[in-house]
């Protein structure tokens, strides 16, 4: 049981200094998802996989992708969308999909019946939902079922039906959730958390009991054999607590209002730049650790580095004066949150994946 990113991308905006723009492939125990699809995303996925079969001896299977939940509106986070849906059309895909996104509160109003035309600001992706619809993303047309979603954070639209559901949960051992955050546009920060797995149940050290006291036991319940009280827990070893990420789009510094074991934020300035992070609700790689330290992040992985930026090393320094364990994401690197809660960072090379 283990959470794995693929960070494909890091660049912000544009691609730049060798980096392409926003987007990773999420494993989960139970299945994969997308966070972001900027533009060119199928090409380093396809990149990607060919690297994974020859170097990591496995594949990431695209059938496994159930959802792709988008940060924000932002070209250089949707932009890859559209034609890697149709990929999946032309390779036969028959799975269904979950497209899920951010919009503002006074969209979700019309959405469910509210009268008068919502003010939408450019880029929001309730717009490209229509212009992706336009330009043939229906299940009809693609021939599997894409189920979108939009949201406000606390209330989300089955666009196919027209009406509120809960925030589609595509697995069953693996919770998603959507924490709001400042953009210029409605965005959002996505956490994915493995729930906590019971203690195996030990039979050895019941093999002297009668079946009926083991099964209860088993079951959870304390019983009282033979004038003794034996407790269903000193026969459990210790529950596995789950494993928890967030993924946060693009931001101004703001707290995250949960916390997460890894923490994958944006870190598009430098502090001598925080006037321009601030006035473009960006964040340092200063502010993007004093969020992983509010949101009690073991660790801080950095991403989506301005174009002037031609090396993460600064950002880390700048980072680590306020969390200790903070990671530099670059184009391919995989980050592997393991079942004891420890991280490995792969960094991408030309014989693949090696660890620093
Ligand atoms: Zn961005
Ligand atoms: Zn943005």
């Amino acid at each position: 049981m283990s959470l794995e990113v693929h960070v494909l991308g890091t660049s912000s905006g544009r691609p730049a200094q060798g980096r392409s723009v926003s987007g990773s492939v999420v494993e989960t125990p139970d299945g994969t998802l997308v966070v972001d699809c900027g533009e060119g995303f199928q090409n380093r996925l396809v990149e990607h996989r060919k690297s994974m079969k020859e170097h990591a001896g496995r594949r990431i299977k695209i059938g496994r992708i159930a959802a792709i939940l988008l940060t924000h509106g932002h070209l250089d986070h949707t932009w890859g969308v559209l034609p890697w849906l149709q990929t999946m059309s032309l390779d036969g895909r028959k799975e269904p999909l979950w497209i899920i996104g951010p919009t503002e509160p006074n969209v979700i109003d019309v959405l469910l019946g509210a009268e008068g035309e919502p003010e939408v600001t450019p880029s929001d992706l309730v717009i490209q939902y229509d212009m992706w619809m336009d330009l043939g993303a229906t299940s009809e047309m693609l021939g599997y079922p894409v189920n979108w979603v939009l949201g406000d954070g606390s209330r989300w639209v089955d666009m196919n039906q027209g009406k509120e559901i809960e925030l589609p949960q595509p697995f069953t051992s693996v919770i998603i959730s959507a924490f709001t955050t400042q953009h210029s546009v409605p965005s959002c920060a996505w956490k994915i958390e493995t729930t906590s797995k019971k203690g195996r149940f030990d039979r050895e050290s019941t093999s002297n009991l009668p079946q009926k006291v083991v099964q209860e036991l088993a079951n959870g319940n304390d019983v009282e054999h033979e004038g003794v009280i034996l407790r269903s827990a000193n026969f459990r070893a210790k529950s596995k607590e789950g494993l928890s990420l967030i993924i946060s789009g693009d931001t101004a510094e703001r707290a995250i209002e949960t916390s997460c074991d890894l923490l994958v934020h944006e870190a598009t300035f430098l502090d001598e730049h925080s006037d321009i992070a601030n006035e473009h609700l960006h964040s340092t790689a200063a502010g993007a650790a004093r969020t992983a330290v509010e949101c009690d992040a073991k660790f801080l992985a950095i991403t989506h580095y301005s174009a002037r930026l031609d090396n993460h090393n600064e950002s880390v320094s700048e980072a680590n004066k306020i969390h200790s364990a903070v990671f530099a994401c670059g184009d391919g690197d995989r980050l592997i949150l393991d079942e004891d809660c420890t991280l490995t960072h792969l960094i991408k090379s030309e014989q693949g994946w090696m660890t620093l």
